[in-house]
């Protein structure tokens, strides 16, 4: 967390961005405490981005953010989209599953009569 004099000294920076801060949900001026060179995904080296540490100057909390190119956002989001559909098609397949159980243990207490 940081002080306030830390946070006015931050807040004169031209690095200051207006964002959302994840803790407080202000739209106020986030600026960046630490940033980090360019990193990538080991397992994906073709999404690469960059790392910035920013402080809310609403809570003085401090979170990290980054920065990549659009098409990974993209990506990101139809990849989500993605998940999405087959959560709800696996809860679709759990139902049936369940319903073919019950009917199979009637069967089955039928057939022991
Ligand atoms: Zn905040």
């Amino acid at each position: 967390m940081q002080t306030v004099p830390q946070m006015e000294r931050l807040l004169s920076d031209a690095t200051k961005s207006i964002m959302c801060c994840p803790h407080c949900k202000e739209i106020v001026p986030c600026p960046v405490v630490k940033s980090e060179g360019n990193k990538q995904f080991i397992k994906h080296k073709d999404i690469q981005f960059r790392e910035r540490k920013r402080a809310c100057s609403a809570c003085l909390q401090v979170f990290k953010t980054t920065e990549c190119d659009y098409k990974s956002l993209e990506e990101l989001i139809l990849k989500r989209d993605e998940v999405q559909k087959l959560l709800q098609e696996n809860n679709k397949l759990k139902r049936k599953i369940h319903a073919a159980q019950e009917h199979l243990s009637i069967l089955q207490n039928r057939l022991s009569e």
